[in-house]
């Protein structure tokens, strides 16, 4: 019996095949065994060539009969393998000398390849072939061959030959995988399991193998899933041992707050405010996540939360992940604060020298509210006593940066309390797991005299009608978005567009002003833009995605989106949630350049049909799987290795119902064995 070990400690395992393994996150031997195959080929049978269809993988013997070596444009060599039932052509585009040897005429060959037609008959692009003396016959393997997901520089044959090393060594009992699900769960055992994912037997379904719905892997994705529970659980717990400093707002200044607004707040924002209210009054640190749909009024919430929080002398802190959209608090939270006498602090990292040193100062004497970027987690920030934060659409942070602005406000054993906004909506699945150490407020009702903006899309080549349908809004004094996403992933490029379609469209456009605002504009150029548009001075706003997040102008009511087709959903939404603000009807225009493809065709229509959030985020999930709707490249949470939350949805309640069942011990392994010893991926905050 051996433990795991490091794939480094291996023999022949030097530093460079360890970082290649490590690359496809296969550090110890364990891990070689949760690394899934793509797909199968059947080795266990020949197949005479008469028997050969196109279309199919087969495997064949025969002996070289002919060879002949094409000139064209490059070398190619062709040769026909013969058995006694018939013959088949062997193709190769290019070919090393050594292969010239191996496809001589007489020589005996195996090979393996897919078969497909050609003018000439039948043949094999680049066989694999192996080559076989006079008379003989190698034993035929008795289960199909895995092929593994691999990456550069660590060979088909490498990687499957330390897989299957590691799992005989599971069968024979030296390497030790105990079991960690409780004994008499219904599912297929953990060794079973492999062997049959690893090994399978001709016959066995192999789709169901690939797609994940076979009962060997969601028994993986199962315990896969358990881990991520009890680890989640095991953050809860911690999180229950942590104290906060308890806040009280004694002399009533929210309602102050709610009261000096121009509109009286929705239910669902009250019902939200006292929920955080709630949270803040207790000892221990609130983990709040606030779900909003764009132009829900969260901002409103974040106000109330900001006043309770330093009613009683603390601070507070609110973060956004731009500076366009933190400069938009910084301008709506100084109003909604005046009438109580707060006076936010305002800090970017363009703000520099003296303002600079003079917000320092504040921030660690009598401020009350910060209102800024990520540059407020800097090291040279220090807090005079940071009781609230508040994360504005978190998920474009990472988690690093979340976590060091906690740490401003950790005092011994006392941590801030953190509420996280999102205007993307977390389908149910999603909001399970990865935000599994949160709760959740949601605020479900848009303000009143809110009318669904109408979504068309057309053809970049109706771009005339769109420019007359532009004209008649201007003329009716409403605002307009012209959007240029991305040409390409280039922030420079995007800019570029943006700027030639503003002097196009300004030349087009002589009544009206058009401004310009993209990312690589100077902070004070881009605050003046957005100063000019909200007032109403600049009619036409050309943009890049910058304007995607938070953006608010009441009277901006018609979005043009440009080159929709390469955008996803959630971008979608949130863009087109920047009209529909106000009391007028609301318009976006989705302009695509054809032909669609079906993936696209599928977001443009659901953005036809819908503007609800939840609708939309779950349309996403299905068309993009879980990662990406959650933006976690950058957060690093939720890297399955095999259970996918789509997919093995079914899967939830069963780890709920194992995980009263684990013991702490067994808790432990199931963490060590799926995330780790640091459980880096859990969202402490
Ligand atoms: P979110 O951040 O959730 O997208 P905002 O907080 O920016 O939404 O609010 C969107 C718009 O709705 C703003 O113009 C805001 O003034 C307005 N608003 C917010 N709450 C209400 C309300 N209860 N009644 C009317 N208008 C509201
Ligand atoms: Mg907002």
């Amino acid at each position: 019996m051996s433990a795991d070990r490091a794939l480094s400690e291996l023999p022949g395992v030097g530093p460079q095949l360890a970082g290649r393994l490590a690359g496809l996150g296969l550090v110890r031997e364990s891990d070689l065994l949760f690394h899934l195959p793509l797909r199968f080929e059947d080795r266990t049978r020949l197949t005479p060539l008469n028997q050969v269809r196109p279309g199919t993988g087969v495997q064949v013997e025969g002996r070289i009969v002919h060879r002949d070596i094409r000139y064209g444009r490059t070398r190619m060599l062709v040769a026909t393998l013969a058995d006694d039932t018939g013959q088949i052509s062997l193709r190769l585009f290019r070919f090393y000398p050594s292969q010239l040897k191996l496809f001589s005429e007489g020589q005996r060959l195996r090979c393996f390849g897919e078969v497909r037609l050609s003018p000439g008959g039948l043949e094999m692009a680049h066989p694999q072939c192996q080559s076989l003396k006079d008379g003989e016959s190698p034993p035929l393997p008795d289960s199909l061959t895995p092929v593994y997901p691999t990456t550069q520089g660590l060979g088909q044959a490498r990687l499957a030959g330390m897989i299957a090393a590691t799992l005989s060594r599971l069968k024979s009992g030296q390497l030790d995988l105990v079991e960690l699900l409780p004994e008499d769960h219904p599912a297929i055992g953990l060794r079973d399991a492999l062997t049959v994912i690893h090994s399978p037997p001709p016959g066995e379904d192999l789709e169901a193998l690939t797609e994940g719905h076979h009962p060997a892997v969601q028994r993986l994705a199962l315990e896969e899933l358990l881990a991520h529970h009890l680890a989640l659980a095991r953050v809860n717990r911690a999180r229950a041992q942590q104290r906060a400093p308890a806040l009280s707002d004694p002399h009533g200044k929210v309602a102050q707050l709610l009261a000096a607004l121009p509109f009286r707040p929705t239910g669902a924002q009250l019902r939200v405010i006292e929920e955080i209210r709630a949270d803040l009054s207790r000892e221990m640190p609130m983990r709040r996540l606030l779900q909003g749909d764009v132009g829900s009024g969260k901002t409103v919430v974040a106000a109330a939360a900001l006043v309770t929080a330093t009613a009683a002398g603390h601070q507070a802190a609110i973060v956004a992940p731009t500076e366009i959209l933190a400069e938009q608090h910084f301008r709506t939270l100084s109003e909604y604060l005046a009438p109580l006498g707060i006076e936010p602090v305002w800090l970017a990292g363009k703000v520099q020298g003296r303002a600079r040193t003079e917000a320092l100062e504040r921030l660690a004497g009598d401020a009350a509210v910060a209102i800024g970027t990520h540059a407020l987690f800097q090291k040279a920030v220090a807090f005079r006593e940071l009781a609230l934060v508040i994360v504005d659409e978190q998920h474009r942070f990472g988690v690093h940066q979340r976590l060091a602005l906690a740490d401003k406000g950790r005092k011994g054993t006392h941590q801030p309390h953190q509420l996280v906004m999102t205007a993307t909506p977390i389908p149910r699945t999603l909001a399970m797991t990865a935000y599994a150490g949160l709760d959740v407020s949601v605020i479900d009702e848009l303000p009143p005299g809110r009318k669904p903006v109408t979504t068309v899309a057309a053809s970049q080549q109706r771009r005339g009608e769109v420019i007359e349908r532009l004209v008649r809004a201007l003329r009716e004094k409403r605002q307009a978005y012209w959007v240029c996403p991305l040409i390409e992933e280039s922030e420079v490029l995007e800019a570029e567009a943006a700027e030639t379609r503003s002097q196009e469209l300004a030349r087009q456009l002589t009544e009206f002003r058009v401004g310009l605002i993209h990312g690589r504009m100077k902070p004070a150029d881009k605050q003046a833009v957005m100063a000019a548009f909200s007032a109403g001075e600049i009619h036409l706003l050309v943009a890049t995605t910058v304007i995607e997040v938070g953006v608010d102008v009441p009277n901006a009511s018609l979005m043009i989106i440009e080159n929709a087709e390469r955008l996803g959903l959630s971008q979608l939404h949130q863009l087109r949630g920047r009209v529909g603000r106000g009391s007028d009807q609301a318009a976006c225009v989705l302009l695509y350049k054809p032909p669609l493809g079906e993936t696209a065709r599928a977001r443009l229509e659901v953005m036809r049909e819908t503007t609800d959030g939840f609708v939309i985020a779950e349309k996403d999930l299905q068309l993009r799987g879980p990662g990406e709707v959650l933006g976690t490249r950058q957060t690093g949470a939720l890297r399955f290795r095999i259970a996918d939350l789509t997919r093995d949805e079914a899967l939830l309640d069963r780890v709920e119902q194992l995980a009263d069942r684990v013991d702490g011990q067994q808790a432990r392994q199931l963490i060590e064995r799926w995330i780790g010893p640091a459980e880096q991926f859990v969202d402490v905050g």
